[in-house]
């Protein structure tokens, strides 16, 4: 089979001497084990942490070692009596992420046949980590009101599209903020979002959200940090609230960030921020499971994904995350 390994720590943005491929043999096949493809792989910002050897709530990433995201697989060859080739399957939550690895053998114990009445691709998106990063960030910490106004960086993303319905079904006033004109559109058009802003093409972050919010922002739900999360914190509501979901903006800095210090603003306005991991929600996952899953089926949620095609693409579609070239959810399909 062949595997892309982590072949060297990046400084910076990561690039093509991050990843290596390599072929290995696999052992044969023994009873209660199955053999396992991938069909479709998620990636996403966090593992950009996982490459740096430092302290987090997951271990980095072991040079040498295949590169694993979620994804979803399909049976190859089995001898489990529960398994049959074709089936598709999910790795379970005591080891749930997949490796980059064109084949890769699994005890039984350790797979979840997924349910096909959707497609399989939205087990790693709105039904899966992202949705439900979305769910419980904005419900729990961000606690939104009929009438508020909620303010999202990141905003055509995975985490972001999400976040931004699950607003509007709370009746809130939605402003999203993302790279280019057409993101912009497509929150606007597709997405039913209020209003949005072209970071990119609005260098004034404090008076473009000012203008673009007239009665402030009473919560910010931050995927990105840097510059324009210092534009929008300018413009909180008194008891406003920040979920702090993720900071991509920081990701591949080599410097720590300097930027204006917010305590002050939080003070006197009465700000709360509170950084979280999806993990912490873990007990609860069958309830947002489930209200995600109805919103779909009642056609209030909708989604989009970015596929890029083929295993050797992996490399490049993590990359091109951090290039914003995704709408939507980043899926590589095998
Ligand atoms: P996205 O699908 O949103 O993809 C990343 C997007 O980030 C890009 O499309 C790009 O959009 C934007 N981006 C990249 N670089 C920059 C930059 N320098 N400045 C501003 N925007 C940038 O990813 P996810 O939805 O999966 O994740 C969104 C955020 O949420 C990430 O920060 C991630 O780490 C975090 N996260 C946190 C979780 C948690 O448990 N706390 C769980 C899941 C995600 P654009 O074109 O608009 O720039």
């Amino acid at each position: 089979a062949e595997q892309i390994i982590f072949a060297a720590r990046p400084k910076g943005l990561p690039d093509s001497k991050t990843f290596k491929t390599v072929t290995v043999d696999l052992p044969e096949l023994q009873q209660g084990e199955v053999l396992i493809k991938p069909v479709y792989y998620s990636v996403d910002p966090y593992m950009r942490g996982r490459m740096n050897d430092t302290k987090s709530y997951i271990p980095p990433f072991e040079v040498g070692q295949p590169i694993e995201s979620g994804g979803v697989a399909a049976v190859a060859e089995s001898m489990d009596s529960n398994f049959q080739p074709g089936d598709l399957v999910m790795l379970t939550s005591s080891r749930p992420l997949l490796p980059w690895a064109t084949a890769s053998i699994y005890n039984a114990t350790h797979l979840k046949k997924i349910d096909n009445s959707v497609p399989p691709s939205y087990y790693l998106g709105i039904l899966g980590m992202p949705g439900l990063t979305a769910y419980f960030g904005l419900l729990d910490i961000g606690k939104p009101k009929a009438g508020e106004t909620l303010v999202i960086s990141g905003a055509a993303g995975a985490v972001g599209i999400v976040v931004g319905q699950i607003g509007k079904i709370h009746g809130c006033r939605v402003v999203g903020i993302a790279g280019g004109t057409e993101k912009v559109k497509l929150l606007t058009d597709v997405f039913n979002f209020d209003a949005a802003i072209d970071y990119k093409g609005n260098q004034d972050m404090k008076s473009s959200v000012a203008a673009a919010c007239p009665n402030g922002v009473d919560i910010y739900f931050d995927n990105v940090g840097g510059e324009i999360s210092d534009g929008v914190m300018a413009n909180m509501n008194t008891f406003g609230r920040i979920p702090l979901c993720g900071q991509i903006a920081l990701y591949n800095s080599t410097e720590v960030p300097v930027g204006p210090r917010v305590q002050p603003i939080m003070i006197t306005r009465s700000l709360l921020m509170q950084g979280f991991t999806i993990g912490n929600y873990a007990s609860r996952f069958g309830e947002g499971f489930k209200a995600l899953v109805e919103w779909v089926k009642q056609g209030k949620l909708k989604y989009t994904e970015t596929t890029m095609e083929g295993f050797d693409k992996l490399p490049e579609a993590f990359l091109a995350l951090f290039a914003g070239k995704n709408q939507g959810k980043l899926i590589v399909k095998v």
